[in-house]
């Protein structure tokens, strides 16, 4: 075991668990009967720290948890996570025993894989969830892949089918009529393997964007990630989903400056009055983004404050010269509510052109989480 962590700065991500909890209670609502919740845990649960989340899941008896790699899946269940764990990513050969012993279950997403599975299933039983591309093109078969699946699984008696699954490529935009094809070509294909006498176990597709957005089939599974955590899956939607992650750090130094002096690297800000600036411990390292330079806020005693310069490494500047009372200390956060107000990784993401996941998945590894309920 490595020895834990000391923290002494206040930088930190605090999870609340209890609204993981809510959201994941909410989307079960949203779902068809005989529907279940599958919680996608990867990339550490979008930052959020996947072994307590995982308990969580556990707690609240979801069927399955899912992540990208089996390295991910080892890790819970060297963490005493016992709940079944997909891996939705492909598994190297050489992972197959590994994650067999450990009660992992792998997805099959290519010819080659499946061939793989059925050399692997003649000295012991295997369970697979079978990936089929619907037209996102980028993992899955294909229907040109399909006569030859068959015969593999034929030919795989210890080789067993536990589910079937595809991914949407543009579920956040909810009208567009390409989610109906993919899942007409997902059904084809299902129907293919099911006239060739293949039993395909439980099937799933949807992701958030398509859950919030009904677009389950009666009883299939669904696999939700961004949702979960409070972000908003649709392009442009208002899922009103609780942000489960709050990004805090507190004001290290406060001092007063003239105007027209400068502000940080590259000298980008110059104060127009004097100015109160306040210096906080975080910085791009952290996986607050250096392009939000300029554009972002933060919130201090229930109040919006900009940032002043450039974001550096360790460091972030934030004119605070209208909040009244500040002081040396305060919280700041960068993420997530403080009073009336709240900064959604919506709103970050919005200032440099991306999404809330990668706003999530940013948040750095020097970056305790703490886990409250
Ligand atoms: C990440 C992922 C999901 C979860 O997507 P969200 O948009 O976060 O809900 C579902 N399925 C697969 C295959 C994924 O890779």
């Amino acid at each position: 075991m490595a020895p834990e962590k000391m923290h002494f700065r206040p930088t930190e991500a605090v999870i609340e668990l209890a609204a993981f909890r809510e959201n994941l209670r909410a989307l079960r609502h949203r779902l068809p009967d005989h529907s279940r919740l599958v919680a996608v845990l990867k990339a550490d649960a979008y930052g959020h720290g996947a072994i307590a989340l995982a308990e969580v899941c556990e707690q609240e008896d979801l069927p399955m948890i899912a992540v990208a790699l089996v390295e991910e899946a080892i890790e819970l269940r060297r963490s005493g996570i016992t709940i079944p764990i997909l891996v939705l990513g492909e598994l190297s050969e050489s992972a197959l025993g590994t994650a067999v012993e450990l009660g992992i279950t792998p997805s099959i997403s290519s010819p080659e894989a499946l061939v793989c599975a059925s050399t692997f299933s003649r000295a012991r039983d295997l369970e697979i969830h079978l990936q089929l591309d619907s037209g996102m093109n980028r993992m899955g078969l294909i229907p040109s892949d399909l006569d030859s699946a068959i015969d593999a699984l034929r030919a795989s008696p210890r080789l067993r089918i536990g589910g079937i699954f595809s991914h949407y490529a543009n579920a956040s935009t909810p009208d567009d009529p390409f989610n109906a094809t993919q899942r007409e070509r997902f059904d084809a294909m299902l129907a293919r393997l099911r006239d060739a006498g293949i039993t395909t176990g439980i099937h799933h597709f949807a992701n958030s964007a398509a859950i919030v957005t009904g677009q389950v089939a009666p009883g299939d599974w669904v696999r939700a990630g961004i949702s979960l955590y409070g972000g908003e899956p649709l392009d442009a939607g208002e899922s009103r989903l609780r942000p489960v992650m709050r990004w805090i750090t507190r004001i290290e130094r406060l001092k007063t400056i003239d105007r027209g002096e400068i502000v940080g690297y590259g000298k980008s800000w110059r104060a127009e009055r004097e100015s109160t600036i306040a210096t906080l411990p975080v910085g791009y390292a952290d996986g607050y983004d250096r392009l939000l330079s300029g554009r972002a806020e933060v919130l201090v005693r229930g109040q919006r404050a900009p940032l002043a310069g450039r974001v550096s490494m360790d460091l972030l500047t934030v004119d605070v010269t209208d909040v009244p009372g500040v002081e040396v200390g305060d919280e700041v956060v960068l993420l997530g509510q403080q009073g009336d107000e709240s900064i959604r990784a919506e709103e970050l993401a919005g200032h440099i052109g991306t999404i809330p996941y990668e706003i999530f998945t940013n948040v750095s590894s020097r970056v305790p989480r703490r886990h409250v309920e």
